[in-house]
C-alpha cells in the first residue's frame, strides 16, 4: 500500500471518530496491533486486548457495547499494513 494510501486511511479515521481514531491511528502506527498465531490483540493503555474485526475484550466493549478503539486500531492497521506478525500463540503467553 502506498504512503498516499495510509494518509488517507489516517485522516479518514480521524475525521469519522475524533479523539478515538487518533488513538487507533497512533497505536496501529506504533506497532500495537499484533497478531499471533491464534488471536490479534491490541496494546492499550492500560491492558492488553483480544480484537477481531468486530470484537474486542475490554469493558467498553463488552459491557458497555460501544465500538471501542480497539477495535479502530486493529481496522486501522489491518487498512495500513501495520499489524505486527508473532510467530508464537498469545494463549501461551497468559
Ligand atoms: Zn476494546
Amino acid at each position: 500500500m502506498g504512503g498516499s494510501d495510509a494518509e488517507e486511511v489516517t485522516a479518514e479515521v480521524c475525521r469519522l471518530y475524533g479523539a478515538k481514531g487518533e488513538k487507533a491511528v497512533l497505536a496501529a502506527k506504533n506497532g500495537r496491533v499484533i497478531q499471533y498465531r491464534d488471536f490479534c490483540v491490541v496494546i492499550g493503555t492500560t491492558d492488553t486486548y483480544v480484537v477481531d474485526e468486530d470484537f474486542c475484550t475490554c469493558g467498553d466493549f463488552t459491557y458497555r457495547g460501544l465500538q471501542c478503539w480497539h477495535i479502530l486500531a486493529f481496522r486501522t492497521a489491518k487498512a495500513l499494513g501495520t499489524i505486527a506478525l508473532r510467530d508464537e500463540w498469545y494463549q501461551d503467553l497468559i
